[in-house]
């Protein structure tokens, strides 16, 4: 007999920020909230990009609403969450699956990292979660759930991760002191370090297909990340199966995390 599985997300409202393409991980996140059941709210940076998003919401589901923000600017945060509260007022989960660095400071030796450059990776990768975080929780008054994207550069150094390696042990160390000041009204927040995968992103780490190899040579389970593994430690993090769990970095990873050489 055919038992279909309850929908995990069913009647839940998620806003995704980070969707570029169809090879980002907001994106395999996005489709794995689709699956479950959740009403789909996705954002782009820059006009450029506004067709691509709205055409890839609408392939995930017909109602899905795209609004634009850059995460810099701090007028698109609030005009963001202004709409989203006038199209509907709650929102039970958000993703944060954003970062940037100049290509500059992730081919060369950290050492020679700019200021500028330093400041403008932890601004986006970083800061921009805490941003996101005090706009949105507002509208998270029945309590929710924020996911943010972290990698292992941010616990150990990797080759030409460079100041992104240090943008993610700020944003791990934002997840911990976020939960501790939204716990309190039952808004938990997570992050999940993905091991590597090919995105426009991680294209802008020098020799990244040398980091793939490695990779699945050395990981427990001898073979690279899949998006939808991510996606899918997503929608336990933004569903009742994780309501216990917050303050707290996930690896989805093959398991690659616990090799010493
Ligand atoms: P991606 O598809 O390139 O996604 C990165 C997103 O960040 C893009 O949508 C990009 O928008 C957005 N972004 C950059 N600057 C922004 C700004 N100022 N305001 C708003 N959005 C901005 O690459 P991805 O690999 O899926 O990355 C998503 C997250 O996963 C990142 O935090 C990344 O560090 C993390 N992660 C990735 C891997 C990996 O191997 N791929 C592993 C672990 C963790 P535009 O394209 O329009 O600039």
């Amino acid at each position: 007999m055919y038992v279909s599985m309850p929908q995990l997300m069913q009647g839940r409202k998620a806003l995704v920020l980070g969707v570029a393409n169809k090879w980002s991980l907001a994106y395999a996140i996005a489709q794995a909230f689709a699956r479950e059941g959740a009403e789909l709210a996705l954002t782009y940076q820059g006009e450029r990009q506004k067709q691509t998003v709205e055409e890839l919401g609408h392939e995930l589901s017909a109602g899905t609403r795209v609004y634009p923000c850059d995460v810099t600017n701090d007028a698109e945060i609030e005009s963001l969450v202004a709409s989203l509260g006038n199209d509907g007022g709650r929102i039970d989960a958000v993703v944060h699956s954003i970062a940037f660095a100049g290509r500059d400071e992730l081919s060369r030796p950290f050492l020679e990292t700019s200021r500028s450059g330093y400041l403008l990776a932890l601004e986006i990768s970083s800061y921009s979660l805490v941003a996101v975080a005090r706009a949105v929780s507002p509208l998270m008054a029945a309590g929710g759930s924020i996911i943010t994207l972290s990698y292992i550069g941010g616990v150990r150094v990797v080759p030409n991760y460079n100041v992104m390696g240090v943008a993610k042990a700020a944003l791990e160390a934002n997840v911990r002191y976020l939960a501790s000041d939204l716990g309190p009204a039952g808004i938990r927040v997570n992050a999940i370090s993905a091991g590597p995968v090919k995105t426009a992103s991680a294209r802008g780490v020098k020799d990244f297909s040398k980091m793939l190899e490695s990779f699945a040579a050395k990981a427990p389970l001898r073979r690279n990340t899949e998006p939808a593994e991510v996606a899918d430690a997503a929608v336990f993090l933004a569903s009742d199966l994780g309501r216990g769990v917050t303050g707290n970095v996930i690896y989805v990873d093959a398991g690659f995390q616990i090799m010493g050489l």
